[in-house]
């Protein structure tokens, strides 16, 4: 079960980019973010200076109403993601942000 979701994970992630789908608390709008993994996290240390991971801190507006979305993405040294939060908004699914574009698109 831990191979197949480190093996899933990996496909979903194409390499380098990280694909963020949250959606607005407010208005409900699903907003598309990407991460590259090895260009936007900083390394972050421990008490003792040594390196405990990566951390990605990022504000994301959706098109609607505008309100600002303050996401937080803890991964550990081999930059795997371990943690996400969001404040402002919720994680959703691929397939509903792909709902919401094909919907303003009609
Ligand atoms: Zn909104």
């Amino acid at each position: 079960m831990w191979l197949w979701r480190l093996l899933s994970g990996v496909n979903k992630r194409d390499g380098r980019i990280l694909h963020l789908y949250v959606a607005c608390n407010n208005c409900h709008t699903p907003v598309h973010v990407r991460i590259d993994v090895y260009n936007d996290l900083t390394l972050e240390y421990g008490d003792r200076e040594q390196a405990v991971g990566y951390v990605l801190r990022k504000e994301i507006m959706d098109s609607r109403c505008f309100r600002l979305m303050h996401a937080e993405i803890l991964f550990d040294t081999t930059r795997r993601e371990t943690q996400r939060t969001v404040d402002g908004g919720v994680f959703v699914d691929e397939s509903v942000y792909h709902q919401h574009v094909a919907t303003i698109q009609k």
